[in-house]
Protein backbone atom coordinates (compact mmCIF):
# COMPACT_ATOMS: atom_id res chain seq x y z
CA UNK A 1 0.00 0.00 0.00
CA UNK A 2 1.41 3.55 -0.60
CA UNK A 3 0.93 6.10 1.39
CA UNK A 4 -0.50 9.65 0.39
CA UNK A 5 2.26 11.86 2.73
CA UNK A 6 0.28 15.20 0.83
CA UNK A 7 -2.76 14.00 2.62
CA UNK A 8 -1.27 14.05 6.22
CA UNK A 9 0.32 16.75 6.08
CA UNK A 10 -1.96 19.14 7.88
CA UNK A 11 -1.59 16.27 11.21
CA UNK A 12 1.83 17.06 10.51
CA UNK A 13 1.68 20.21 10.85
CA UNK A 14 -0.53 20.56 13.37
CA UNK A 15 1.58 18.02 15.71
CA UNK A 16 4.92 19.99 14.97
CA UNK A 17 3.23 23.26 15.53
CA UNK A 18 1.80 21.23 19.52
CA UNK A 19 5.17 19.59 20.41
CA UNK A 20 7.06 23.14 19.16
CA UNK A 21 4.49 25.21 21.43
CA UNK A 22 4.54 22.35 24.47
CA UNK A 23 8.57 22.56 24.61
CA UNK A 24 9.80 25.48 23.30
CA UNK A 25 11.45 27.89 25.60
CA UNK A 26 9.25 30.07 27.64
CA UNK A 27 10.00 33.55 29.04
CA UNK A 28 10.50 33.95 32.77
CA UNK A 29 7.59 34.27 34.95
CA UNK A 30 6.06 36.15 37.65
CA UNK A 31 3.21 36.35 39.65
CA UNK A 32 2.41 38.33 43.17
CA UNK A 33 2.35 35.66 46.31
CA UNK A 34 3.53 35.53 49.20
CA UNK A 35 2.51 39.12 50.09
CA UNK A 36 5.55 39.71 47.11
CA UNK A 37 6.37 39.38 43.41
CA UNK A 38 7.38 35.78 43.01
CA UNK A 39 9.84 35.50 40.06
CA UNK A 40 11.20 32.28 38.68
CA UNK A 41 13.76 32.40 35.25
CA UNK A 42 14.43 28.92 34.16
CA UNK A 43 16.81 30.13 31.42
CA UNK A 44 16.43 28.17 28.02
CA UNK A 45 14.81 25.19 29.87
CA UNK A 46 11.88 26.78 30.77
CA UNK A 47 9.00 25.49 29.18
CA UNK A 48 5.24 26.68 29.91
CA UNK A 49 4.82 23.26 31.36
CA UNK A 50 7.26 23.50 34.31
CA UNK A 51 6.22 27.03 34.76
CA UNK A 52 2.74 26.03 35.26
CA UNK A 53 4.10 22.91 37.18
CA UNK A 54 5.74 25.63 39.59
CA UNK A 55 3.49 27.77 39.77
CA UNK A 56 1.23 26.31 40.59
CA UNK A 57 3.11 25.17 43.39
CA UNK A 58 3.71 28.42 44.71
CA UNK A 59 -0.08 28.80 44.31
CA UNK A 60 -0.87 25.96 46.64
CA UNK A 61 1.59 27.02 49.55
CA UNK A 62 0.32 30.75 49.17
CA UNK A 63 -2.83 28.95 50.12
CA UNK A 64 -1.45 27.02 52.96
CA UNK A 65 0.47 29.45 54.16
CA UNK A 66 -2.39 32.35 54.31
CA UNK A 67 -3.86 33.67 57.50
CA UNK A 68 -6.93 34.45 55.98
CA UNK A 69 -8.08 31.81 53.10
CA UNK A 70 -10.48 29.61 55.45
CA UNK A 71 -9.45 26.21 54.08
CA UNK A 72 -5.70 27.05 54.91
CA UNK A 73 -3.86 25.07 57.56
CA UNK A 74 -2.40 28.38 58.93
CA UNK A 75 -6.26 29.40 59.21
CA UNK A 76 -7.27 26.44 60.96
CA UNK A 77 -4.60 26.65 63.82
CA UNK A 78 -4.95 30.39 64.62
CA UNK A 79 -8.82 29.90 64.85
CA UNK A 80 -9.36 26.29 66.51
CA UNK A 81 -5.92 24.95 67.68
CA UNK A 82 -6.48 26.34 71.31
CA UNK A 83 -9.12 24.63 71.55
CA UNK A 84 -8.49 21.31 69.91
CA UNK A 85 -5.85 19.48 67.73
CA UNK A 86 -5.29 20.53 64.07
CA UNK A 87 -4.32 18.18 61.90
CA UNK A 88 -2.25 19.57 59.29
CA UNK A 89 -0.15 18.48 56.01
CA UNK A 90 3.11 17.74 55.59
CA UNK A 91 4.68 21.40 54.44
CA UNK A 92 3.02 23.15 57.42
CA UNK A 93 4.39 20.70 59.93
CA UNK A 94 8.00 20.36 58.32
CA UNK A 95 7.73 24.27 58.43
CA UNK A 96 6.91 24.55 62.05
CA UNK A 97 9.20 22.08 63.20
CA UNK A 98 12.19 24.43 61.86
CA UNK A 99 10.47 26.86 63.46
CA UNK A 100 10.30 25.63 67.11
CA UNK A 101 13.96 24.62 66.26
CA UNK A 102 14.92 27.95 66.06
CA UNK A 103 13.21 29.22 68.32
CA UNK A 104 14.50 26.82 70.95
CA UNK A 105 17.98 27.43 69.48
CA UNK A 106 17.66 31.35 69.47
CA UNK A 107 16.10 31.24 72.71
CA UNK A 108 12.73 32.85 71.30
CA UNK A 109 14.12 35.44 68.76
CA UNK A 110 12.93 33.84 66.31
CA UNK A 111 9.14 32.87 67.38
CA UNK A 112 5.89 31.72 65.27
CA UNK A 113 3.80 33.08 67.83
CA UNK A 114 4.59 36.78 67.31
CA UNK A 115 1.47 37.19 64.95
CA UNK A 116 -1.44 38.93 67.98
CA UNK A 117 1.61 41.77 67.88
CA UNK A 118 2.37 41.67 63.92
CA UNK A 119 -1.63 42.55 63.75
CA UNK A 120 -1.47 44.93 66.45
CA UNK A 121 1.33 47.06 65.03
CA UNK A 122 -0.07 46.29 61.62
CA UNK A 123 3.09 47.24 59.20
CA UNK A 124 2.71 45.24 56.26
CA UNK A 125 -1.02 47.27 56.05
CA UNK A 126 -2.57 50.54 54.57
CA UNK A 127 -3.18 51.54 58.02
CA UNK A 128 -0.54 50.84 60.09
CA UNK A 129 -0.70 51.64 64.13
CA UNK A 130 1.74 52.72 66.59
CA UNK A 131 0.90 49.90 69.23
CA UNK A 132 0.90 51.34 72.77
CA UNK A 133 2.61 50.01 76.10
CA UNK A 134 -1.20 48.98 77.58
CA UNK A 135 -2.05 47.02 73.96
CA UNK A 136 1.58 45.36 73.99
CA UNK A 137 1.18 44.41 77.62
CA UNK A 138 -2.06 42.57 77.01
CA UNK A 139 -0.90 40.71 73.89
CA UNK A 140 2.70 39.71 74.97
CA UNK A 141 2.10 37.38 77.63
CA UNK A 142 0.03 34.53 74.10
CA UNK A 143 4.02 35.16 72.27
CA UNK A 144 5.71 31.97 73.35
CA UNK A 145 6.96 29.29 70.97
CA UNK A 146 7.10 26.67 74.11
CA UNK A 147 3.16 26.73 74.16
CA UNK A 148 2.95 25.61 70.68
CA UNK A 149 2.78 21.68 70.96
CA UNK A 150 3.49 19.59 67.74
CA UNK A 151 2.57 15.75 67.54
CA UNK A 152 5.36 14.10 64.63
CA UNK A 153 3.41 11.23 65.11
CA UNK A 154 0.02 12.62 63.87
CA UNK A 155 0.82 15.99 62.72
CA UNK A 156 -1.48 17.55 64.80
CA UNK A 157 -0.58 21.17 66.42
CA UNK A 158 -2.38 22.80 69.55
CA UNK A 159 -1.66 26.37 71.17
CA UNK A 160 -1.95 26.26 74.22
CA UNK A 161 -3.32 29.66 75.19
CA UNK A 162 -6.36 30.98 73.94
CA UNK A 163 -5.83 33.80 71.63
CA UNK A 164 -2.73 32.76 70.36
CA UNK A 165 -2.25 32.83 66.70
CA UNK A 166 1.15 32.00 64.28
CA UNK A 167 2.64 33.97 61.58
CA UNK A 168 4.53 32.34 59.12
CA UNK A 169 5.86 35.62 57.37
CA UNK A 170 9.24 35.08 58.52
CA UNK A 171 10.42 31.41 57.28
CA UNK A 172 7.41 31.00 54.46
CA UNK A 173 9.61 32.29 51.69
CA UNK A 174 12.52 30.32 52.39
CA UNK A 175 10.29 27.66 52.27
CA UNK A 176 8.43 28.13 49.34
CA UNK A 177 11.89 28.87 47.50
CA UNK A 178 13.63 25.48 48.75
CA UNK A 179 10.41 23.84 47.14
CA UNK A 180 10.65 25.21 43.69
CA UNK A 181 14.43 24.40 43.89
CA UNK A 182 12.94 20.91 44.41
CA UNK A 183 11.02 20.93 40.83
CA UNK A 184 13.78 22.30 39.20
CA UNK A 185 16.01 19.80 40.52
CA UNK A 186 13.28 16.64 39.28
CA UNK A 187 13.05 18.70 35.32
CA UNK A 188 17.06 18.44 35.59
CA UNK A 189 17.05 22.34 35.12
CA UNK A 190 20.74 23.64 34.81
CA UNK A 191 20.42 27.31 35.84
CA UNK A 192 17.46 29.42 37.53
CA UNK A 193 16.83 32.31 39.16
CA UNK A 194 14.34 32.00 42.04
CA UNK A 195 13.41 35.38 43.71
CA UNK A 196 10.79 35.43 46.33
CA UNK A 197 10.93 39.49 46.99
CA UNK A 198 14.00 39.45 48.22
CA UNK A 199 14.64 35.58 49.01
CA UNK A 200 17.11 34.96 45.95
CA UNK A 201 17.88 31.38 45.48
CA UNK A 202 20.57 30.96 42.54
CA UNK A 203 20.15 27.10 41.25
CA UNK A 204 22.26 25.35 39.34
CA UNK A 205 26.11 26.43 37.45
CA UNK A 206 25.78 29.26 35.44
CA UNK A 207 27.18 29.55 31.80
CA UNK A 208 30.23 28.41 31.75
CA UNK A 209 30.47 27.28 34.90
CA UNK A 210 31.21 30.93 36.12
CA UNK A 211 29.91 31.76 40.04
CA UNK A 212 26.94 33.51 40.32
CA UNK A 213 27.17 37.42 40.82
CA UNK A 214 24.25 38.41 43.46
CA UNK A 215 24.04 41.83 44.80
CA UNK A 216 22.99 42.84 48.40
CA UNK A 217 20.91 45.85 48.69
CA UNK A 218 22.04 49.36 50.18
CA UNK A 219 19.78 50.03 52.93
CA UNK A 220 19.75 53.66 52.55
CA UNK A 221 18.78 53.81 49.10
CA UNK A 222 16.72 50.03 48.82
CA UNK A 223 14.95 51.11 45.63
CA UNK A 224 17.62 52.12 43.57
CA UNK A 225 19.36 49.28 41.31
CA UNK A 226 22.73 49.54 42.13
CA UNK A 227 23.78 47.17 45.52
CA UNK A 228 26.18 47.66 48.36
CA UNK A 229 28.01 44.84 47.70
CA UNK A 230 28.13 41.98 45.47
CA UNK A 231 28.73 38.68 45.87
CA UNK A 232 29.62 35.83 43.78
CA UNK A 233 28.47 32.38 44.58
CA UNK A 234 27.82 28.96 43.83
CA UNK A 235 24.33 27.55 43.96
CA UNK A 236 22.63 29.34 47.28
CA UNK A 237 20.20 30.61 48.41
CA UNK A 238 20.63 34.83 49.74
CA UNK A 239 18.09 35.61 51.92
CA UNK A 240 18.24 39.78 53.60
CA UNK A 241 15.83 40.71 56.69
CA UNK A 242 16.17 44.69 56.45
CA UNK A 243 14.01 47.72 58.51
CA UNK A 244 13.58 49.25 54.86
CA UNK A 245 11.65 46.27 53.87
CA UNK A 246 8.76 47.17 55.60
CA UNK A 247 7.82 50.05 57.59
CA UNK A 248 5.65 53.22 58.52
CA UNK A 249 6.85 56.45 59.52
CA UNK A 250 5.20 58.69 62.26
CA UNK A 251 6.53 61.77 63.32
CA UNK A 252 10.24 61.44 62.90
CA UNK A 253 9.96 57.56 63.90
CA UNK A 254 10.24 54.89 61.93
CA UNK A 255 8.17 51.61 62.43
CA UNK A 256 9.30 48.64 60.81
CA UNK A 257 8.22 45.06 60.50
CA UNK A 258 10.59 42.59 62.75
CA UNK A 259 9.15 42.71 66.24
CA UNK A 260 10.82 42.00 69.50
CA UNK A 261 9.08 38.61 71.41
CA UNK A 262 10.45 40.15 74.15
CA UNK A 263 9.48 43.63 74.36
CA UNK A 264 6.65 43.93 71.73
CA UNK A 265 7.96 46.90 69.65
CA UNK A 266 10.28 46.93 66.11
CA UNK A 267 13.57 46.61 66.94
CA UNK A 268 16.27 48.69 67.25
CA UNK A 269 19.91 47.77 67.00
CA UNK A 270 22.71 48.46 65.55
CA UNK A 271 21.94 46.65 62.72
CA UNK A 272 20.12 47.64 59.08
CA UNK A 273 19.92 44.23 57.65
CA UNK A 274 20.99 40.86 58.33
CA UNK A 275 21.64 38.62 54.82
CA UNK A 276 22.59 34.40 55.17
CA UNK A 277 23.51 32.61 52.88
CA UNK A 278 23.16 28.75 52.68
CA UNK A 279 22.05 25.77 50.61
CA UNK A 280 19.18 25.85 53.20
CA UNK A 281 16.97 28.37 51.78
CA UNK A 282 14.15 27.92 54.93
CA UNK A 283 16.88 27.79 57.60
CA UNK A 284 18.53 31.07 55.75
CA UNK A 285 14.98 32.62 55.53
CA UNK A 286 14.21 32.42 59.39
CA UNK A 287 18.26 33.10 60.46
CA UNK A 288 17.92 36.46 58.83
CA UNK A 289 15.00 37.35 61.05
CA UNK A 290 16.20 35.36 64.49
CA UNK A 291 19.94 37.14 63.74
CA UNK A 292 17.94 40.74 63.22
CA UNK A 293 16.43 40.25 66.53
CA UNK A 294 19.81 39.25 68.27
CA UNK A 295 21.83 41.84 66.93
CA UNK A 296 25.64 41.01 65.50
CA UNK A 297 27.61 39.95 68.84
CA UNK A 298 24.87 37.48 70.01
CA UNK A 299 24.25 35.84 66.53
CA UNK A 300 28.24 35.37 66.07
CA UNK A 301 28.24 33.56 68.87
CA UNK A 302 25.31 30.91 68.28
CA UNK A 303 26.52 30.36 65.11
CA UNK A 304 28.23 27.33 65.97
CA UNK A 305 25.42 25.62 67.40
CA UNK A 306 23.39 26.53 64.76
CA UNK A 307 25.58 24.82 62.21
CA UNK A 308 26.10 21.59 64.20
CA UNK A 309 22.21 21.24 64.91
CA UNK A 310 20.84 21.61 61.52
CA UNK A 311 24.32 19.77 60.36
CA UNK A 312 24.09 23.02 57.33
CA UNK A 313 26.88 25.36 56.83
CA UNK A 314 25.86 29.36 56.19
CA UNK A 315 27.80 32.53 56.21
CA UNK A 316 26.23 35.66 57.16
CA UNK A 317 27.08 39.17 56.43
CA UNK A 318 25.69 41.89 58.67
CA UNK A 319 25.19 45.53 57.41
CA UNK A 320 24.86 48.24 60.35
CA UNK A 321 23.47 52.07 60.13
CA UNK A 322 26.91 53.40 60.93
CA UNK A 323 27.57 52.25 57.51
CA UNK A 324 30.29 49.40 57.88
CA UNK A 325 29.67 45.59 56.36
CA UNK A 326 30.93 42.87 58.47
CA UNK A 327 31.28 38.71 57.65
CA UNK A 328 30.78 35.66 59.99
CA UNK A 329 34.33 34.28 60.41
CA UNK A 330 36.00 32.52 57.32
CA UNK A 331 33.57 33.87 55.13
CA UNK A 332 34.30 32.09 51.78
CA UNK A 333 32.96 34.51 48.69
CA UNK A 334 34.41 37.05 46.66
CA UNK A 335 32.50 40.31 47.63
CA UNK A 336 32.90 43.86 46.20
CA UNK A 337 31.37 47.20 48.23
CA UNK A 338 29.87 49.34 45.21
CA UNK A 339 29.97 52.39 47.79
CA UNK A 340 32.53 54.78 48.74
CA UNK A 341 31.55 55.94 51.66
CA UNK A 342 31.06 52.04 53.48
CA UNK A 343 33.59 50.16 54.55
CA UNK A 344 34.27 46.45 55.40
CA UNK A 345 35.33 45.30 59.03
P1 LIG B 1 11.72 38.65 57.38
O1 LIG B 1 11.50 39.70 56.37
O2 LIG B 1 12.07 37.31 56.81
O3 LIG B 1 12.67 39.06 58.44
O4 LIG B 1 10.34 38.38 58.11
C1 LIG B 1 9.66 39.39 58.76
C2 LIG B 1 8.25 38.94 58.99
O5 LIG B 1 8.26 37.88 59.96
C3 LIG B 1 7.37 40.03 59.57
O6 LIG B 1 6.70 40.74 58.56
C4 LIG B 1 6.42 39.23 60.46
O7 LIG B 1 5.40 38.68 59.66
C5 LIG B 1 7.29 38.10 60.97
N1 LIG B 1 8.06 38.42 62.19
C6 LIG B 1 8.32 39.63 62.76
N2 LIG B 1 9.08 39.51 63.86
C7 LIG B 1 9.32 38.17 64.02
C8 LIG B 1 10.04 37.39 64.98
N3 LIG B 1 10.69 37.95 66.00
N4 LIG B 1 10.03 36.04 64.83
C9 LIG B 1 9.37 35.45 63.78
N5 LIG B 1 8.70 36.12 62.85
C10 LIG B 1 8.67 37.47 62.95
MG1 LIG C 1 13.16 35.69 57.49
Amino acid sequence: MKIDLKSFAPLLLLLLLFSFSSCSKADPRFEQALGTICYVDLYNQGTEAIYDEIFARIDQLNTEFSLNKAESDLFNINHFASHEKVFVGNDVFKVLETAQKIAALTDGAFDVSIEPLVSLWHVNSPSPHVASQSEIDDLLPLVDYKNIELNPEEKSVRLLKPGMQLDFGGIAKGYVADEVAKICKKHKIRRAVIDLGGNVYVYGKKAKNALWNVGVKNPEFPDVSAPLLKISIPQMAVVTSGMYERFFEEGEKRYHHILSPKDGYPIENELASVTVISENSMLADALTTAFFVLGKQASLALMPRIEQNFREDFYVIFIEKNRTVSFSPNFPFEYKILYENWSSL
